[in-house]
């Protein structure tokens, strides 16, 4: 997986990487970093090898940063959280935040294209929402090394499924692409939130493209097959399967983080943009509202109050602290500043 400095093109890659330079030295008694102290995160990140778990390191993350649990605790003071135009910051002429720090460090941006893939139709006799029609969105992710593609779309496999979800509608991964500027060569590398047909299905079309995905999620692809269909999503010719355990970084700033529940193998994609950290959360949840539904509990969890259960992740995404996160099947898109304007 690892590609040549050639290959990367350094002076390109250069080029597209925001460089964050010390103004000063960092007084941490008086400042709070805020946001900042995701470049390093990032920085951490990148030294880490691929694979390996980065909850440790992360815990152990400069205090210099206002926590999330530091703003739960805020917003219980009635404390203004901090934003960008916060006084212990500046900003360079390009417009980046700068670091009161005596370091350099380097974060690597990427675009995040939602991309429409078809959808399908809840069933008429069905307790949740008979006949409405379910949107399926994939996400092509524009980083400096290529375009990152998480998920691929339909496959017209297995007929049962399709059947029980008729009417599908099923926009080939390739016209989704081209709406978003880019073709099917373009992908280097690919992520399946899990290996379900909606979302996966395309993974054929994609011959020796590295596809990231748990190993719990082939074991369990393998064993029950209901919902897929393999000869489409992992044994197609030229498949290259990048079986994984846990959390990995395929590239800098993009992060696998798995998020099981709906699938035993689901994973998110998190995923350093130039407004933040953003979360591709797949079908982890169904909805949004779902997502702010659980982190108010955790919230609660937090403050030590009662609270219903939410999925042990959650607490992941909360040291991971997106300013947004995107679901598959939901146009509805959740924002930290919104969940964060309600007092
Ligand atoms: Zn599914
Ligand atoms: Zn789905």
């Amino acid at each position: 997986m690892r590609r040549s400095a050639a290959e990367r093109g350094p002076e390109r890659l250069r080029s597209e990487v925001d460089q964050v330079r010390s103004a000063g030295k960092l007084q941490r008694s008086k400042c709070r970093l805020g946001r900042d102290q995701e470049r390093g995160d990032a920085d951490a990140r990148r030294d880490r090898p691929r694979g390996l778990s980065q909850r440790d390191s992360d815990r152990g993350r400069d205090t210099g940063r206002a926590s999330s649990d530091e703003r739960v605790a805020d917003r219980e003071r009635g404390v203004r959280p901090r934003r960008d135009d916060d006084d212990d910051r500046k900003r360079n002429e390009t417009g980046e935040v700068v670091h009161a720090g005596s370091v350099s460090r380097t974060v690597i941006h990427s675009r995040i294209q939602p991309i429409h893939t078809g959808h399908y139709t809840m069933p008429a006799d069905g307790d949740r929402f008979p006949g409405e029609r379910v949107v399926v969105t994939a996400f092509v992710i524009e980083h400096p090394r290529g375009v990152f593609l998480f998920d691929t779309g339909f496959s017209p496999e297995p007929r049962k499924m399709i059947d029980l979800y008729k009417p599908v509608y099923m926009r080939p991964i390739e016209e989704a692409l081209r709406a978003a500027g880019h073709g099917i060569t373009d992908v280097k590398l690919i992520a399946n939130c899990h290996f379900h047909a909606d979302h996966a299905g395309g993974n054929r079309h994609f011959t020796r493209t590295p596809i990231f995905v748990q190993k719990r999620e082939v074991t369990h692809a393998r064993k029950e097959n209901d919902y897929t269909h393999l000869p489409h999503v992992a044994d197609f010719p030229g498949a290259a399967l990048e079986e994984i355990d846990g959390e990995a970084e395929p590239w800098p700033g993009i992060r696998i983080v798995p998020t099981p529940g709906h699938s035993p193998g689901h994973q998110s994609l998190v995923v350093d943009t130039k407004k933040g950290r953003v979360v591709l959360a797949g079908q982890a949840l169904n909805f949004s509202s779902d997502y702010a539904r659980h982190q108010y509990s955790h919230e609660l969890a937090l403050a030590g109050d009662a609270h219903a259960s939410y999925p042990e992740w959650i607490g992941r995404f909360h040291e991971l602290d997106p300013v947004r996160v995107h679901f598959a099947h939901d146009r509805a898109i959740w924002e930290r500043e919104v969940a964060e304007s309600i007092r």
